[in-house]
């Protein structure tokens, strides 16, 4: 086969694989609640190292009491990471929410930030986060947001062949639209959760299954 035609063969892999996850997830929310791009940046932040269910259900309550940085700057530290403790890690996430509050008062004059350059100036948010934010809250689509979730489906699917977040990103990029960038990782990120789990693959359930070349398939 010639380098063209394993071209073209790819590219209609992914066009099939676009199509399958659209039909699948044609909304492909965030699972995580939020009412603006604050409340959605402090969510993500509040995310690390459990689910979403239980970030959920700490910020219920959290966002009725606190509306934008400065009120979580005026609360005492103490107090704040005992309403944190449900997410784990908390003395670690109350210091983060306060050090993005701090910083969004002193650079941004309170407000979520446009772009992803300015939003990873923010301490402790990164490319994911900041692309997240951007695409799901300002429907801004200027990066993927490459997750666990997104990793690992990507690389089943063999989208990528790269490790980083960073590169896989970059392929991503290349072969997905602009205009479906969030979508996208909302959509992996559900598969991922769901379907194409990490220790064992749901892969007899799976629409993108006559489309993955994976190996090891679970059938
Ligand atoms: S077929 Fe299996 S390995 Fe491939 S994407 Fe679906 S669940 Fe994942």
């Amino acid at each position: 086969m010639t380098r063209n035609q394993q071209s073209d063969q790819r590219t209609q892999r992914v066009k099939k694989i676009l199509e399958a996850l659209e039909r699948q997830y044609p909304e492909a929310p965030l699972e995580l609640k939020y009412s603006n791009a604050f409340e959605l940046l402090i969510a993500v932040l509040l995310s690390a190292q459990t689910t979403d269910k239980r970030v959920n259900e700490v910020t219920r309550q959290l966002f009725q009491k606190y509306r934008t940085p400065e009120d979580f700057l005026r609360v005492p530290l103490e107090t704040l990471e005992q309403e944190l403790r449900p997410t784990g890690y908390y003395r670690k996430k109350a210091q983060a929410v306060r050090a993005v509050s701090q910083m969004l008062v002193e650079r941004f004059g309170g407000q979520v930030p446009r772009s992803i350059d300015q939003l990873v100036q923010l301490p402790g948010v990164g490319r994911k986060t900041a692309a997240m934010v951007l695409g799901n809250a300002y429907r801004i689509n200027e990066g993927i947001a490459v997750d666990t979730h997104v990793q690992r489906v990507a690389q089943r699917l063999q989208l990528t062949d790269k490790k980083t977040p960073e590169k896989i990103e970059q392929d991503l990029m290349a072969l997905v639209p602009r205009e479906k960038w969030t979508w996208f990782s909302n959509a992996l990120i559900l598969h991922g959760r769901y379907v194409c789990q990490a220790r064992k693959p749901r892969c007899e359930d799976c629409v993108l299954e006559p489309w993955c070349p994976y190996p090891d398939k679970n059938l």
